[in-house]
C-alpha cells in the first residue's frame, strides 16, 4: 500500500527540523584541528626510571591530517586542551556533513514519492475532464487534438 500524503509531508518536515539542528554545528565558531588525539605510552630505557617497572610516560599526540600525508605532533600539556577543543570540533562538523548527505538524499526520497502521489491524485481527479482517455499509448488523432486545442482558448 503506498504511504499517505499526509505521512510523507510529515516525514518532509521532520528531515527539515533535522538539518536545521545540523545546521547549528556548521555555524559554531571554533577554530578546527583536522586531526586525533591519542596517548603513546613508552619507555625511555634509564634503567633505574621508573618505566622500567612499568610505570611507562604518556605523552599526548595528535595525529594530524590537514596536509598531503598524516603526522604525529607530540603535544605539551599546556596546549592538550585548546588542540581537543579543535579535533572535536572537527570531528562534530565531519559527522555532521556525512549526516546531511544522508538526509538530503532521504528527503530526494520522500519528494519524490510526494510527487508520485499528487500525480496520482491529479489523475483521479482530472479522469473525467478526458473524454474516451486512450487506454494504449497510441497517439490521439491530429483532429481531436486541434479540437480540444480550440476548446481551451474560448
Ligand atoms: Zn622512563
Amino acid at each position: 500500500m503506498p504511504q499517505t500524503l499526509s505521512s510523507l509531508r510529515t516525514q518532509l518536515i521532520q528531515l527539515t527540523e533535522e538539518v536545521r539542528r545540523l545546521r547549528e554545528i556548521f555555524l559554531e565558531r571554533p577554530p578546527m584541528v583536522p586531526g586525533s588525539l591519542y596517548t603513546l605510552r613508552r619507555r625511555c630505557g634509564k634503567p633505574n626510571c621508573r618505566c622500567a617497572e612499568g610505570h611507562l610516560h604518556a605523552t599526548e599526540v595528535l595525529s594530524y591530517r590537514g596536509g598531503p600525508r598524516a603526522r604525529n605532533i607530540t603535544l605539551r600539556p599546556e596546549h592538550l586542551h585548546a588542540v581537543k577543543q579543535g579535533t572535536d570540533a572537527y570531528r562534530r562538523f565531519r559527522q555532521a556533513r556525512a549526516q546531511l548527505v544522508k538526509l538530503h538524499r532521504q528527503m530526494i526520497e520522500v519528494i519524490d514519492r510526494i510527487e508520485t502521489e499528487r500525480v496520482r491524485q491529479g489523475n483521479e481527479k482530472f479522469r473525467t475532464l478526458q473524454t474516451k482517455a486512450p487506454r494504449s499509448k497510441s497517439q490521439p488523432k491530429p483532429k481531436a487534438k486541434a479540437h480540444a486545442k480550440a476548446k481551451a482558448h474560448r
